[in-house]
């Protein structure tokens, strides 16, 4: 088994480490990972200049550090190493729980993945973790003895509390929201404002805040969708637009020439000449 192991603490995370050793014991593991923290970088990629690695070592292990994000190692390592049969991202320093997800590049790492066609799963710790991963490792065993098999799910992010309970199967806690903007002043006496979270509790029963609360081990199966099908059955029925007559167009308008319009309409142009050329 093919192994790709890549997290957003950066190559050296002792996180990472911890992750790649364990995972060494299922198969060939290669680590491809950001070269410095990119914590709560989310799902960027960098599309405005060109990307390169250098090889290091972490523990005895090959690496590669990239000078890109969480999604451009897992990009650049798949692209380097054919017929990976999995991607893991972590283990991360500091738990990815309920909409944190939305801005973690751990997740988006193993987001990633799944967006190139590859399995993955992305693994969190507690914050106070650090440096000592020792007692997570048996935990990560257990988590990929549960998840390596022919028919798991295609992306999981794992929460592993402090001393777990066992495994217990999740869904994301959306309901409430950290993201707290704090103001704060330089020695200037100038406002400035720190993106901050503040500490959540109490979540639903069932979700990943919840299990991770009570001790256990959160595996939640995550989907790419972003549809929110309840309100587009609802919209569709209270206020249908033109779907009807968009299926019904016959003959389709879509051609190779649209789609190619619409696709080149996805990125920025390239940079134009002074008289307006490109
Ligand atoms: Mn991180």
């Amino acid at each position: 088994m093919r192994i790709l192991v890549s997290n957003d603490d950066g190559v050296y995370s002792p996180g990472l480490a911890a992750l790649a050793e364990v995972a060494s014991e299922f198969g060939s593991v290669r680590v491809v990972a950001p070269d410095v923290e990119r914590s709560s970088s989310g799902h960027s990629i960098t599309a405005t200049r060109p990307l390169s690695y250098r090889p290091t070592n972490i523990g005895g292990l090959t690496a590669y550090r990239v000078n890109g994000t969480p999604a451009d190692s897992v990009a650049i390592g798949a692209y380097h190493w054919e017929k990976v049969d999995i991607v893991l991202s972590g283990l991360n320093i500091g738990f990815n729980l309920g909409n944190s997800i939305w801005h973690s590049g751990t997740v988006a790492a193993a987001k990633q993945a799944t967006l190139l066609g590859l399995r993955a799963i992305a693994f969190s710790a507690p914050a106070s973790a650090e440096p000592d991963f020792e007692p997570y490792k048996p935990w990560l065993r257990q988590v990929l003895e549960a998840l390596l098999h022919e028919d798991g799910p295609r992306l999981v992010n794992v929460n592993v509390p402090r001393e777990p309970r066992g495994l217990v199967w999740t869904r994301v806690s959306v309901r409430t929201y950290d993201g707290r903007i704090v103001p704060t002043s330089d020695p200037m006496g100038r406002t400035l404002f720190w993106f901050s979270t503040h500490a959540l509790e109490s979540a639903e029963e069932g979700t990943d805040r919840w299990a991770v609360e009570q001790g256990w081990v959160s595996l939640t199966p995550l989907g790419l969708d972003l549809t929110d099908g309840e309100q587009l059955r609802r919209m569709q029925s209270s206020h249908p637009l033109d779907e009807g007559r968009a299926v019904a167009v016959s003959p389709p308008r879509s051609s190779p020439q649209a789609v190619r319009s619409v696709s080149e309409d996805e990125s920025e142009p390239s940079a134009s000449t002074p008289d307006g050329s490109r």
